[in-house]
């Protein structure tokens, strides 16, 4: 019987699974959006071949921890994704996310992060937009918590009355109708930091209903960490509702090493039952908008925007401070809405918890900064470099593992993260001896080295010249719904 050509093979590479298993050669072939098959197809026709030998066949990387949501409307190339190899990404976190728009007259300083796009009104709306302008890779999103609070409350500093509370369950659950995979908690951010546990928790129970899920922005990562990561576990174990712990860290030499205990405590609820993962990004310093209460407890504080002085954006605090003759706080608030790197973490311990087995890569990537954190462009090549190739954390295998089919099965996202007949074809190709992250803190927007393909759905998004399998489809990223029971992350990455 005569076989359809195959629209393309990926000839000779080493092939890595995404569940773990030993890289093994073979070609990948795809028909359409899907895998048709992977083994020895040097027999079978092909309308496009591609020479990967000596190189990694792996599944497209997902990206837990986004904030593109406005993105994908104000620059859809998503280069800072597509040249590290990132084929999905789930947007909305930290609280913040492109819909549902204020109430007229509130706003919050974290919604500045997204970008100048106007909020949509609900996630109906911008999933509307999305399909209309079809976005280049795929996007799973989440309800910011701040977002409902700002649109359901009239002074959201407040607590909700009983009606807001309903308001807000209400507005989240057609929200989670409309294809968004969970919510997110910005705690550490206004009008979130206000919220009290029956407000999570109601929110939680909305969720959990739907099968949906919840990431946070924990309240404290600072010296209060234990703890806020103890109210996290809490919204989960007391509702049923799956849960992210969204870049995992300990900031400030006196909070270093503590998480040994925030891990212990994660593995004991996950020991009871409660589904529970976390995201890092591979980096020692931070970054989210100028607080200018950090300004005098943090040594480090480099500037990344500021409204009133844009002529700012990568300089240090102290430089600026000295140079304007006022103290650092003074300084801060001058520059004020602004956006700003704190370096305050250890390096080692950032390592630790990314060992964590259910530990994800998260970039947390800020692409509306103008000197933006290093992590946009380059986390998930810098895992791949430094982590596995220069420390060798651990085998290229489990890291794939941890960027691909851990994090499918976090979000419910079937059949992706893993290369296997059937399964949708996000794939990249790299360069197990050269791929590294290029962007730096000094010039933190260049593309990584040592990835030779990414194909979303079957279409080729990078190299972006080589053109796309199919024409007539400008962009070939889908809206990704959470479709499976997340199962509890128990064994994902071994
Ligand atoms: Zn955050």
């Amino acid at each position: 019987m005569r076989q359809e050509p195959l629209d393309l093979i990926i000839e000779g590479g080493w092939v890595i699974d995404g569940l773990g298993g030993p890289r093994r050669r073979a070609d990948v072939g795809v028909a359409g959006e899907r895998i048709a098959a992977i083994g020895d197809l040097s027999g079978r026709a092909a309308t496009r071949r591609v020479d990967a030998r000596g190189k990694i066949v792996a599944p497209g990387f997902i990206d837990v921890h986004g904030h593109d949501d406005l993105m994908f409307v104000e620059r859809p190339g998503l280069e800072w994704k597509t040249t590290q190899g990132i084929t999905s990404v789930v947007v909305g976190n930290c609280g913040v996310s492109g819909a549902p728009a204020p109430l007229p007259g509130n706003t919050a300083a974290a919604l500045a992060l997204l970008g100048e796009t106007p909020l949509f009104a609900d996630m109906q709306a911008y999933f509307g937009e999305l399909r209309a302008q079809q976005p280049m890779i795929n996007v799973a999103a989440l309800v910011g918590h701040a977002n409902l609070r700002l649109a359901a409350m009239r002074d959201p500093a407040a607590q909700p009355t009983a009606e807001e509370q309903d308001s807000m369950q209400r507005m989240l659950d057609e929200a989670l109708a409309a294809g968004a995979v969970g919510f997110s908690t910005g705690l550490a951010y206004q009008p979130g930091g206000a919220a009290r546990p029956a407000e999570l928790e109601g929110l939680a129970r909305v969720a959990a209903a739907r099968g949906a899920m919840h990431t946070s922005h924990i309240r404290n990562e600072g010296d209060e960490v234990e703890a806020a990561v103890d109210e996290v576990l809490s919204v989960g174990r007391n509702t049923g509702c799956a849960t992210v712990l969204s870049h995992h860290k300990c900031m400030m030499p006196q909070n270093w090493g503590k998480s040994r205990a925030t891990l212990a405590n994660i593995d004991r609820a996950r020991g009871e039952g409660v589904e529970v993962a976390l995201d890092i990004y591979p980096y020692p310093g931070s970054s989210t908008i100028l607080i200018p209460e950090r300004a005098e407890t943090i040594e480090d504080i480099r500037i990344t925007w500021s409204t009133p002085h844009p002529e700012c954006g990568g300089q240090f605090l102290s430089d600026i401070a000295a140079r304007w003759g006022c103290d650092k706080t003074t300084a801060a608030q001058r520059l004020c809405p602004a956006g700003a790197i704190y370096f305050a973490m250890d390096e080692a311990e950032v390592q630790r918890i990314f060992q964590h087995e259910c530990c994800m890569v998260g970039s947390d990537g800020l692409p509306n900064d103008a000197h933006p954190h290093p992590r946009l462009w380059g986390s998930f090549t810098r895992v791949l470099g430094r982590y596995v190739r220069e420390a060798e954390l651990m085998t290229l295998e489990t890291a794939v593992a941890k960027m691909t089919s851990l994090p499918a099965r976090v979000f419910g996202l079937a059949g992706r993260g893993q290369l296997s007949e059937g399964a949708w074809a996000d794939i990249v190709v790299f360069d197990a001896d050269t791929v590294e992250d290029r962007a730096t803190w000094e010039a933190p927007t260049l593309a990584s080295a040592g990835v030779e393909h990414v194909l979303v759905n079957g279409q080729q998004v990078f190299p972006a010249e080589a053109g796309m399998a199919r024409p007539g489809m400008a962009r070939p990223g889908k809206i990704l719904r959470r479709e499976a029971m997340a199962q509890a992350a128990a064994g994902a990455a071994t």
